[in-house]
């Protein structure tokens, strides 16, 4: 199966992101460790740390002001529950709040049933909200699935609320902003409702072709095994298909690096960027000004 992508307009990729991920919801974090043999949670990780999210440079004792962490795209949880951990567990600060907020009601509610194991605090500084990440003036509390064959993808028509401009001190993105239909207005939403001195930090797939053989062998793993794995674990060949292909169109580090510019973020001065596992994923970071 092909998607033919160079032909889908936005309206059709915004269906066919719907479907994919209504359809992966419940076998995705099992899928994840499959596909990427656990990398990405090492990614995940290490995304993470390097944000360091609650650490406050004047004193560990001293409180900090709040400080609120929005994690746009932000599906079953695996970055808003990290980003709590540190701040919380790490940095012992109680004073962060998290927003985890994604276009689809299905996988923020596995989100939602994966934070019944996390410590009561933790819970309590977390919430979930449904939301186009082109559109954060639109928003509304996450709001339970009651039937099968009702609509998952937020529909901006029955928004409640919506995020306020210079509202947050970090924004993070990890493996969400390659399915976005219009990359440059999410950049400028982010730019928007960060705080000055806000940062955005991006985690997705990116080009690995610094190293030919390398490359070659992941290719090989992306295009054959990974629609196969999808097959046979998550009977679904065509999301997995679609997860494949998006990561080949996606631009490359410099291009994105630009994206972010473009939307007015300072990058710091080696390149704006970190790649991981040669580039197979990459850290994009810009902080407005
Ligand atoms: N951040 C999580 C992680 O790292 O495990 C989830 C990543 S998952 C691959 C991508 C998520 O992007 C999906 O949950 C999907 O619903 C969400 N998404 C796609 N388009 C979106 C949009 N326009 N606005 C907000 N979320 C979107």
């Amino acid at each position: 199966t092909h998607f033919g992508f160079s032909t889908v307009t936005t309206s059709q990729k915004r269906a066919l992101v719907a479907s994919v991920f209504t359809s992966v919801a419940d076998s995705y974090d099992k899928m994840n460790d499959l596909m990427s043999f656990g990398w990405h949670r090492i990614w995940k990780d290490h995304f993470v740390s390097t944000l360091n999210p609650g650490f406050s440079p004047l004193s560990s004792t001293s409180p900090t002001s709040p400080q609120h962490i929005l994690d746009i795209a932000g599906g079953t949880g695996d970055i808003a529950f990290r980003l709590l951990h540190h701040a919380h567990t790490v940095n012992s600060n109680p004073n962060v709040k998290v927003t985890i907020s994604d276009i689809n009601r299905a996988m923020l509610s596995v989100g939602k049933s994966r934070s019944a194991a996390l410590p009561a605090s933790q819970q309590a500084a977390l919430s979930f909200v449904e939301a186009n990440a082109e559109d954060l003036r639109k928003t509304r509390p996450l709001t339970p699935i009651l039937s099968q064959t009702e609509q998952t993808f937020f529909d901006p028509a029955t928004a409640t609320s919506g995020l306020e401009d210079d509202s947050v001190d970090l924004y993070t993105v990890a493996f969400g902003i390659r399915n976005f239909s219009d990359i440059p207005a999410a950049l400028a939403e982010a730019y928007r409702v960060l705080k000055p001195g806000g940062v955005f930090a991006c985690l997705e797939f990116s080009k690995a072709d610094k190293h030919p053989l390398f490359n070659s062998v992941y290719k090989e793993w992306s295009f054959r095994a990974i629609p196969l794995i999808g097959q046979l674990v998550a009977g679904d060949r065509d999301s997995y298909q679609y997860l494949v292909e998006s990561i080949e169109r996606f631009p490359r580090q410099e291009e994105f690096r630009d994206l972010i510019k473009g939307a007015g973020f300072r990058v710091s001065g080696d390149g704006g960027w970190e790649d991981l596992t040669g580039g197979v994923a990459a850290i994009h970071r810009g902080m407005k000004p």
